[in-house]
């Protein structure tokens, strides 16, 4: 079992004081730790924004692509090498707006990464615009009479869209956001866990008393997250409630990956260029 402390870079983050950032990196190692997984097997991918630095900070394999461009680069690497565990990190207007085409798609192919993203409503790298998870009215400097458009709902769009686990935490409940991160990387496809946390600087609609009043557990109702529609029909609850927890999780749905005839046996990355059998790949293509 690697030790947290040898998932230390010795880069240190400059992210704002109290930002929720520091507390998802400290949960990822001990995610990392916990599972005993080997840090040469762990490949944590990342796009542009302020916690999209993740993969400097934790001494795994890992990869800063561009902005919103995280589960493209994960899905690569799954498929150079599906024996890898890949955890893509990043924020919502990353996923949900750059990339939101990307999500749908990874979703719906069940491919087995773990996307987790800092979902503070707002651009907090750029110094504060509205982004895809912002609410309706939110004033930023691209929306100074406040934001006209809806927000993404996350949770919704993934189970709609095929993930297999969805869920979604707080991060100042470091246990039970890192339980659902640990139950999202041992999950057999697609888990999202939208992760709720403030960013203090530029966000002070959506602020930690904003959440700490609104905020539930589902673990602690009658809730099951095995039906579909019941779980879409909880994704929509929002106001004035805000439930956390696992949404929804589908056991047995083929990943993407397992379903390629290429990564069967001597994975694509351990095989020379010149010895991959292409014609599997034209195959897939018909
Ligand atoms: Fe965190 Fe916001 Fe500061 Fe970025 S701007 S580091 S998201 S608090």
């Amino acid at each position: 079992m690697v030790d947290i402390k040898d998932l230390d870079t010795g880069e240190r983050p400059t992210w704002c004081p109290g930002c929720g950032n520091y507390v998802l990196l400290s949960t990822l190692k001990a995610v990392i730790s916990e599972l005993e997984l080997q840090p040469e097997n762990v490949v944590v991918v990342s796009g542009i924004g302020c916690g999209s630095k993740m993969p400097h900070f934790i001494k795994t394999y890992g990869f800063e692509g561009l902005h919103g461009r995280i589960l493209p680069v994960a899905t690569g690497v799954k498929l150079a090498n599906k024996n890898l565990t890949v955890i893509a990190v990043g924020g919502d207007g990353d996923g949900y707006g750059i990339g939101g085409n990307h999500f749908i798609h990874a979703a719906r192919r069940n491919i087995d990464i773990t996307y987790i993203v800092q979902n503070n409503s707002v651009y907090g790298l750029t110094k504060g615009q509205y982004s895809p998870t912002s609410q309706k009215g939110f004033v930023s400097p691209t929306s100074p009479f406040g934001a006209i458009d809806e927000p993404v709902n996350p949770v919704s769009l993934a189970i709609s869209s095929g993930a297999t686990y969805v869920a979604r935490a707080w991060y100042m409940d470091a246990n039970h956001l890192k339980e659902l991160i640990k139950n999202g990387v041992k999950h057999k496809g697609f888990a999202l866990i939208d992760v709720l946390q403030p960013c203090l600087t530029f966000n002070k609609i959506n602020t930690i008393e904003w959440y700490t009043e609104k905020i539930y557990k589902l673990e602690e109702t009658e809730y099951k997250p095995n039906d579909k529609l019941i779980a879409f029909e909880k994704s929509q609850e929002f106001y004035p409630k805000i439930p956390i927890g696992l949404f929804y999780k589908e056991d047995g749905k083929p990943t993407y990956e397992d379903q390629l005839p290429q990564t069967e046996g001597k994975q694509p990355a351990e095989q020379k260029i010149e010895n991959i059998d292409m014609n599997l790949f034209f195959k897939t293509l018909k």
